[in-house]
């Protein structure tokens, strides 16, 4: 499988080269250069299949060349294995028409496990062997910081460096990340919100001196291998749900687009589904984008959905490449504009192409908040903020007869604080993360500078001349 960038002008690699790099060097993002495809046969043969199994028949067309299926296999025994629940990504019925489909069974509470599990195994097997050495730069809101650190603590030839806005995350999302006293992690809390650390990532990656000093790497949702381990559980829902003779609808609480456009994969491999539902909190811009055509960016408002606080989704390039005929030339120059004037129409081809299968909606806090009290007082299920921004815009939704699955994207445990705000009850902290409050806490303290932060990685950073 070859990937090719979205911006037309970077060179084409194979998987292994897609995964190590994160963002394309023309500033684009990676996509297959053709979607495969799943027969109708091939799909009714997933029925009964464990996730691992099912994981290993979705995602080896994407791998070919790079890793062949007992490989594969045993890395997702490996990434899967970690799982507090047997299925891994179980389905929970609420009522006649809807599912919760639970991906926060992982290490750190939330689906960013289910990728970023499976990614720190591939960081590790690409680079053993080589001298190369991987430095990893990130911003976190919360949930992509902690999974991402978990999954790469004490792994040889990665350092990772974690921005995270200082006093903006929830104490268990701080916790999980400072807590982690691996010696190749650093946390790092900046002065500012999450949009102004993703800025200063960026701004390291598009500086030729900083980034051509260290090989650095992305762990965020730009890369692909995040979504490509996250079409996985579409499948296996839809499959216990009755495809490919039933099609099935999902409804996708939506920050970046990646969890979503993961679904849109799937659809693309052949998985029959009646709509994909975009759920977004008051930070609008994909509802808007979706449902006007215009994706102009907004100020970020902070909500009890904080991953979700975003206004400039970067996995929705994707889509529009896709949608647009996968003109490089046209994107590049739709996007160059967006950058200038943080405004763009999508053009009539990108708007006809998303209509049959995206719906949107935007959820504001009562709505939220009535979501989160109808699964716990009538189907008996404590749900997230997030989850519950995507079951509100579920039930709302006119895709008629077919079961509605809502991805539940994390423990309602890790927000504690608005889901007792809502319901009155307070979560409590699962088995599994028991003495987080009692481990000691490491990170350091830096004011919100390109400065600043850069100083901080040089000095302990291990340079590209030493391998
Ligand atoms: C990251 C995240 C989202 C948004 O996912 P995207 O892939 O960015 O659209 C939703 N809910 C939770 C809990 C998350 O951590």
């Amino acid at each position: 499988m070859r990937y090719v960038s979205t911006r037309g002008d970077a060179p084409i690699l194979d998987f292994q080269a897609v995964t190590l790099a994160g963002l394309a060097s023309d500033g684009g993002l990676y996509l297959p250069e053709a979607w495969p495809t799943l027969s109708r046969e091939q799909i009714a043969g997933l029925q009964g299949l464990s996730y691992v199994d099912t994981a290993v028949e979705v995602m080896a067309p994407f791998v070919e060349g790079t890793l062949n299926r007992q490989e594969l296999r045993d890395l997702c025994m490996q990434a899967y294995g970690r799982f507090s629940h047997a299925a891994v990504t179980p389905l929970v019925q609420l009522d006649g028409q809807h599912w919760l489909l639970e991906l926060f069974h992982g290490p750190t509470l939330a689906f960013k496990d289910v990728a970023l599990q499976f990614l720190g195994l591939l960081f590790e097997r690409f680079l053993s062997g080589t001298d190369k050495h991987l430095t990893v730069v990130g911003a976190t809101s919360g949930d992509t910081g902690s999974a991402a650190i978990d999954a790469l603590a004490g792994r040889t030839g990665v350092d990772v460096f974690m921005l995270h806005p200082k006093g903006r995350v929830s104490d268990v999302q701080r916790r999980q990340m400072t807590t982690v006293l691996a010696p190749n992690i650093y946390n790092i809390a900046i002065d500012g919100s999450f949009d102004d650390a993703q800025a200063l990532v960026k701004a390291m990656f598009n500086s030729p001196d900083f980034s051509g000093r260290f090989n650095l790497s992305a762990v965020n949702s730009i890369n692909w291998a995040r979504l490509m381990a996250q079409v996985v559980y579409y499948f296996y829902a839809a499959v216990r749900l009755g495809a490919p003779e039933r099609p099935v609808a999902f409804s996708v609480p939506t920050g970046n687009f990646g969890d979503v456009f993961a679904g849109y994969v799937a659809a693309k491999m052949g998985l029959p589904i009646a709509k994909l539902i975009v759920a977004t909190n008051v930070n609008d811009i994909l509802h808007r984008a979706l449902s006007e055509g215009d994706y102009s960016q907004g100020t970020v408002v902070p909500t009890p959905s904080p991953s979700m606080d975003i206004q400039v989704s970067s996995n929705f390039e994707r889509l529009l490449f896709d949608l647009g005929g996968r003109d490089g030339v046209a994107l590049s120059d739709q996007m160059r504009g967006f950058g200038s004037t943080k405004a763009m129409r999508l053009t009539n081809a990108q708007r006809a192409g998303s209509e049959p299968l995206f719906s949107s909606d935007r959820i504001d806090l009562d709505d939220m908040a009535l979501a989160m009290r109808w699964a716990s007082e009538d189907a008996g299920q404590v749900i997230d903020p997030h989850t519950a921004i995507a079951l509100a815009a579920a039930r709302r939704a006119d895709v008629g007869d077919v079961p509605i699955v809502t991805l539940a994207t994390a423990h309602p445990a890790k927000f504690r604080d608005a889901v007792e705000r809502s319901t009155g009850a307070r979560p409590a902290l699962p088995k599994r993360i028991g003495d987080l409050f009692d481990r000691e806490e490491r990170y350091d303290s830096l004011p919100g500078t390109f400065e600043a932060v850069t100083a901080y990685i040089a000095e302990r950073a291990v340079p590209r001349e030493a391998g």
